[in-house]
């Protein structure tokens, strides 16, 4: 039986159902919190995140991806006291390295490019996540994650991405790369993914539906990897119509079976200061993409077939060992 690795043990990848696959829980700086703790109020955060989670899940939800990785916070311990309080949905989580151009400093000197050199160290560190377990918690990390933003494929971004191909190439692990329509970085990462041996229908573009441009989505698309139509409620640079309508005309082009849909939305982000993102953004929340915009899929002809295509098909394929 194929299994993919969540919170929650192995499961067979058929089990999953309904999938967000890219969703957080908590995003915050870790070394911030270690040392002004008062910022944070760790019982009612976790309440939050249950009570969240669990109305996600009472929207039929079964199932989330959690791509926070280094330098967004991850704590597997933390996320297994919220998961214990909502056993019905299923939480897989990843291993990789988020950053938009250097790595930390205390990769500065030894791993490809450096004064000391010599193999990367997160190749270790990504395998012990993906075929140990993650710290001691036995949890098993999934799929990869890295970034490529702003700053488009700078040294460090393209190590970290070198990294994450060797781990996927040693485990077969899916690649989740958070991405930038900004610039040329989804074509790039592809680019680069593909040069490295790696079968683009094993990688999710993140981010990529902050584009309303169809004909770069169907290139991207045909290229083979999934597009990440993942911003849903994130109401800054498109609006959710915007996105909703890219959606549609790319399931109407028959594309359903390379998209996947989430919010990249989370319970907690220091990012902003307490209850900002709330105001600024009211609709970026776990429940906005099975309450508002599946119904408007649905109405403006989307067929179900397509949104189960995009929901359960394409998530249990992407996490279905090659
Ligand atoms: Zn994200």
């Amino acid at each position: 039986m194929p299994t993919v690795h969540t919170l929650g043990g192995a499961k067979d990848p058929d089990q999953l159902g309904r999938t967000l696959m890219h969703e957080h829980v908590f995003i915050q700086d870790t070394e911030i919190m270690a040392n002004y703790p008062h910022l944070w109020d760790e019982s009612a955060e976790i309440d939050n995140a249950v009570a969240r989670l669990q109305a996600l899940r009472d929207t039929g939800i079964s199932a989330i991806a959690d791509p926070t990785v280094l330098g967004l916070g991850r704590d597997i311990p933390r996320l297994l006291r919220v998961a214990a309080r909502v056993p019905e949905l299923t939480i897989i989580v990843a291993t990789g390295l988020y950053t938009y151009r250097d790595v930390p400093l205390t990769l500065h000197h030894r791993g490809p490019g450096t004064t000391l050199g010599g193999e990367d160290p997160l190749i270790p560190l990504f395998l012990r996540d993906l075929t140990e377990g993650i710290a001691d918690t036995g949890v098993r990390a999934a799929f990869l994650k890295c970034a490529a933003d702003i700053h488009g494929l700078t040294p460090d971004v393209t190590r970290v991405l070198h990294a994450v191909i060797a781990a996927h190439h040693q485990t077969g692990a899916p690649i989740t790369v958070h991405t930038s329509v900004t610039n040329n970085t989804p074509l790039e990462v592809q680019d680069l993914l593909k040069a490295e041996g790696v079968d683009l229908s094993r990688v999710v573009l993140g981010h990529v539906g902050d584009t309303t441009d169809l004909d770069l989505l169907k290139r991207l698309a045909d290229n083979g990897s999934y597009l990440g139509m993942d911003r849903f409620g994130l109401d800054l640079a498109i609006t959710a119509e915007q996105r909703i309508e890219t959606v549609r005309a790319l399931c109407a082009a028959g594309y359903a079976e390379r998209m996947v849909l989430s919010q990249d939305s989370c319970s907690h982000i220091d990012w902003f200061p307490p209850g900002v993102k709330e105001q600024i953004l009211p609709n970026w929340r776990y429940d906005y993409l099975s309450g508002t915009v599946i119904p408007t899929l649905l109405s403006q002809g989307v067929p179900q077939s397509d949104i189960d295509q995009m929901l359960i098909t394409n998530p249990r394929d992407y996490f279905t060992p090659a």
